[in-house]
């Protein structure tokens, strides 16, 4: 609390992000960061605009990355929206949509800056419990809302909900004309994207971000794919904030990493080969994992605490996420890292349980 802050500052309650330690090199598996680099062609698409175009500002709309990520999804460009990472991209998303006089929906399990949005932008929220084991009871969202939000695949649970469990959502909040934001940010490891239901439904807006399947954490580019009438409304937010929220760095790497799509397949298909073999070695070991279509497991072991876990292995040099939250507080997130650190963690793992 400092007497200099605004009225209202030291009620909201900020995001806490996976640490980032720098006492010693860990083995990094609690952000679900990509463990493969960028693809070259994205690193020297980078390097060509480092010059003295830097001194112009980037171009707002970003009209030569929106061509890209329409012509990968063949939609129009018009239906992108581009943003500073997806997080920011539902920031605005919940300004913009989810501000009604009945409550915003979302799963009391998932990514844990909704509720920080809601409540920095004054939202009235309702979580809906997800089942004992975890799973989406999609049936509880059809009730008055002023909109929706779900991460598919759920957060931290990994938990893919098919596209035709999600269409009475859609339904039900087209007649409601309410929002249904579906937040994607680890589809492409092993679920099917919504973004072509976005012609049926104008009341739909998908987010992706390229800091997971596409190895671009550090460069902050998210977009989201909807309808005008959506697309518009996140403009008048943008506008109203900072024009230029996609520098001319990333946009660079953005479009190139849409021309390499063999590489990123191919990065792809080593995470979800990973995941496959770890899976069976933490079950092994005495594990319950759950069954993941993201860059990470939610494992909870059966005698040992989470806690103690996560403490023995961070001594360890190996970075798990625990969260100490109602419900989850036996489980550790754990992101697909290489072969090798997979081998690492494992083989922690098999000291730590004896
Ligand atoms: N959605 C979910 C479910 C996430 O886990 C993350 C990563 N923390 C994001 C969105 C945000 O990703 P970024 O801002 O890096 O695009």
């Amino acid at each position: 609390m400092s007497v200099y802050w605004s009225d209202g500052i030291e009620a909201i309650e900020p995001y806490v992000p996976g640490e980032q330690p720098r006492d010693q090199k860990y083995v990094k598996l609690n952000t679900n960061e990509n463990p493969y680099p960028p693809s070259p062609k994205v690193l020297e698409a980078i390097r060509g605009e480092v010059g003295a175009s830097l001194r112009l500002y980037p171009d707002p709309s970003g009209e030569v990355l929106r061509a890209a990520i329409a012509e990968r999804y063949a939609v129009p460009k018009d239906r992108i929206f581009l943003g500073n990472g997806s997080d920011e991209i539902l920031a605005f998303a919940f300004a913009a949509f989810l501000g009604h006089q009945e409550p915003l929906l979302h799963p009391d399990i998932s990514y844990s800056f909704y509720p920080v949005y809601a409540k920095f932008f004054g939202l009235n929220v309702r979580t809906i419990a997800v089942r004992p084991d975890f799973s989406l009871p999609i049936e509880d969202f059809l009730v008055p809302n002023g909109g929706v939000v779900i991460a598919n695949p759920n957060a931290p649970t990994g938990e893919f909900l098919p596209l035709a469990s999600i269409r009475p959502l859609l339904d039900y909040n087209l007649a409601a004309r309410r929002v249904v934001i579906l937040d994607e940010a680890y589809i492409d490891f092993g679920g099917e994207s919504a973004i072509p239901l976005v012609a049926e439904y104008p009341n739909l807006l998908v987010v992706h971000t390229l800091s997971k399947s596409s190895s671009l954490a550090g460069l902050r580019v998210g977009f989201a794919i909807g309808q005008e009438e959506l697309i518009a409304g996140l403009e008048r937010v943008k506008s109203s904030v900072n024009s230029y929220t996609v520098d001319r760095l990333a946009l660079a790497g953005a479009t190139a990493s849409f021309q390499d799509e063999a590489y990123y397949r191919e990065i792809r298909k080593k995470v979800m080969a990973t995941r496959a073999w770890a899976t069976a070695e933490l079950e092994g070991l005495g594990f319950t994992v759950l069954p993941s279509s993201a860059n990470f497991v939610f494992i909870s072991h059966r005698t040992v605490r989470a806690e103690t876990i996560y403490m023995e292995l961070k001594s360890r040099g190996v970075l798990v996420r625990f969260f100490r939250k109602p419900r989850i507080d036996n489980h550790l997130r754990v992101s697909i890292g290489t072969d090798d650190e997979m081998h690492i963690l494992i083989g922690k793992l098999k000291e730590i349980l004896g």
